[in-house]
Order: C-alpha cells, then structure tokens, then sequence
C-alpha cells in the first residue's frame, strides 16, 4: 500500500511531486479526506471487507515530506490508517524522511508505529551542491539526523542525486563515499532531470542553470555501478543499489507488476489489472472527497495482453531480469510474442541479452534504460 502525504516547507526547484509548499494549515483537512478516502470502498475494489480488516505486506508513506507532519498530527495519521488495515507480522513500513525532521521526538513517533525502514533525502552532501537543489538540510544536519535515527531504526536508504548544475566527477565521488560511510541499508541514485512546469526547467529555458553534458552523466552513472557494489551494495535495479536482504520489498512489487492499494492525492492502485490515479491537486483531491466524491481521476482497465507487457517493461528494470519461462507461465504470453521486433534489435544493438532463461539488460543497456522501455512499448 501506498500513502502519499502532500506536504513540504517550500518546493525545491527541480521538484513535480504533487504537494502544496507552506500550507499546513490544509494539513488538519487532508487527515479528514484521508480517513474519508479510506472508508471508500471504491479505493478498496473488491478487496474491501467492512468486518476483516486487510492485512498489508509493505506499506509506503511517500511524498512531499511525511516527516514534515507534527509527532501528533502523524500519531493520527498511523491511527487512522491501522484503523482500516493491518500490517503482516512481517511487513514492510517505510516512511520517507527530511534530514532537518529527524528529532527525537518525531523519530520515537515513527518507530513506535513499527515504523522499520527510512528513505532519507539526502540528495548531497556538498554544501552547495544543496544550495543549487535548494534543500533546507547541510551536511552536518544529515549526519546528526542519521546518528539519532540508527539508535532506533537501522534498515535506512538514502537517496541521491547526481549531474547537478555545477557538480564535478570528484564532487560526485566524494558525496558517494560521504553515502557509504553511514553505513545505510540501501541507496538510491537519480540523475536530475528537468521537469516541465518546475523552475528549473524555466532557468534551463531561460539559460539561468546549465546541464550536465551527456559525457558527464555517464561517466557519474558509470562511477554508481563500480562504487556501490565494490562497497558492499549490490545493484538490484537502475537506481538501485542494496545491501543482502535490504531491497526494496515494495518497490520490487511494483517491479514484478504485482498490485498495490493508493491512498492520497496522486497516488496510483492497481488492483487485478485495474489502474486508477488519484487527483494531482491536493485542492481538487480535497474538494472532491469532501463532496462525497471519488479521489481518482483516470482509470483504465488493462487487457492480459497489456498487463504481460507492463511486466514484462518493469521486470527490466531489475538487474536480474525476466525469467522468460516464468513469465510465461504467470502471463500465458510469451515475452517475443509481446515485443518480438524491439527485443531482436535491443539484442543486435548490445543493450539486451539472452542467457539461458533470463532475458536482461546488459551493462551498456543500462545507461539507456527509458530507450529500452520506448523500444519494447
Ligand atoms: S523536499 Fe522533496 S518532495 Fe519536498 S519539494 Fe523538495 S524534493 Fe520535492
């Protein structure tokens, strides 16, 4: 399941999370709609069940910045959320964190609700680096927030970003070993991209921020797959980087084309083949579900064939592949029946390969996962 908390102090330049910046007065009237969209059995599809409540694998509470709630304002969150399902004796329970809200207190309030992995957005740990990105956090703010944080929950991940306005290969090396020397469970990196509709694409347009050279992207994507798995962190996925038996579980539900529930503005389900998203704007997700109406704006059902082919997409994106016999024997499609065309040319060109029964990316198709995913549509 996941949770989307739509709220921050400001909005970072390079940023197109749906979230509204410096309104926490909404935050009071987003807990109400939350607990309205729960009781909702049309966010539930046929899973809801009023007498036996659902039990939850993994449960994701992503944003904005859920860590930007009040420990009390988030002990009515986790209450009214475990009012509608309940956790798996071994679930998952990951919370998004800002380096500048891991007090104390909001740190005992996380892991009192059996909080148990953290994705801490640490982006960098160059001063100016986190200047030009924006962010309210320095260096030393994360290094004091990961020391509190570890005493109570150790399975953390730390996201970064690399090709940076400004940012050099060194700069680059240096905030990867900065990442592994607080010992994290798991690491995450994402080269910037310059979203329509953020302020950084309009100084990009405008000349005011310059790109890094595509030479350079690569050579700080080429330096994340040597580093992070000669340091102990074994890529499993594009951005993916984990210790052993610290992947992701939910996102390797999305990976494998497994379903999951959505609650919050913006947030997607997909449940037996059925996709519905949520309302982007938080006032028009609100108004909505005040109003007695439905949170979701799209919806679509996918057909088997195109529920194959999504699978068959996300599964690539993990470094161990498709099981191509598996695949098949789950989807009822074989994968060159789906994509019979773009496999044979991504296999001559190098980017994928065959080995027995796995079907996965090589180390070059890696630099260029979203050509391969345009390829195989
Ligand atoms: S803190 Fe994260 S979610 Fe909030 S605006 Fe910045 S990048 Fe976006």
């Amino acid at each position: 399941m996941y949770v989307h908390v739509p709220f921050c102090v400001h909005r970072c330049g390079y940023c197109d999370f749906t979230l509204v910046a410096g309104k926490d007065h909404l935050i009071d009237d987003y807990l109400t709609a939350l607990e309205i969209e729960l009781n909702d059995k049309r966010a539930w599809g046929e899973f809801f069940d009023e007498d036996q409540p659902i039990s939850v694998d993994t449960l994701y509470l992503g944003g904005g910045t859920p860590t930007h709630l009040a420990p009390l304002e988030l002990q009515r969150l986790f209450q009214l959320l475990f009012k509608h399902f309940h956790l798996a004796d071994d679930a998952e329970f990951t919370v998004e964190a800002n380096p500048v809200d891991l007090t104390e207190e909001k740190i005992a309030a996380l892991h009192n609700a059996g909080v148990n992995r953290i994705t801490l957005g640490v982006q960098s740990f160059d001063e100016s680096e986190l200047q030009v990105l924006e962010r309210d956090h320095t260096h030393e703010t994360i290094i004091d927030g990961m020391n509190r944080l570890q005493e109570r929950i150790d399975n953390v991940s730390l996201d970064l970003i690399f090709a940076i306005p400004g940012q050099t290969l060194e700069q680059w090396q240096s905030t990867l070993k900065h990442a592994v020397a607080l010992n994290p469970a798991h690491l995450s990196t994402y080269c910037l991209t310059f979203e329509k509709g953020t302020s950084f694409h309009t100084r990009l347009q405008q000349g005011n921020l310059r790109e890094a050279d595509d030479e350079l992207q690569r050579s700080m994507y080429a330096e994340v797959m040597e580093f992070l798995p000669a340091n102990d962190f074994p890529q499993y996925e594009i951005s993916s980087f984990a210790k052993p038996a610290c992947r992701s579980r939910h996102n390797q539900v999305y990976w494998s084309g497994r379903g999951y529930f959505g609650f919050g503005p913006g947030a997607a389900r997909y449940l037996n083949g059925g996709r519905e998203t949520n309302h982007r704007s938080v006032s028009t997700w609100l108004k909505n579900i005040s109003a007695g109406e439905s949170g979701t704006a799209e919806s679509e059902q996918l057909s088997d064939k195109d529920r194959a082919h999504e699978r068959l997409i996300l599964g690539l994106r993990q470094i161990d592949g498709v099981n191509v016999e598996q695949f098949s024997q789950e989807t009822g499609y074989d994968v060159r029946e789906l994509a019979e065309t773009g496999i044979e040319k991504l296999i001559s060109s190098g980017h994928l390969e065959q080995h027995e029964s796995t079907l996965r990316l090589t180390h070059e198709g890696r630099f260029f996962a979203d050509s391969v995913t345009l390829e195989l549509m």
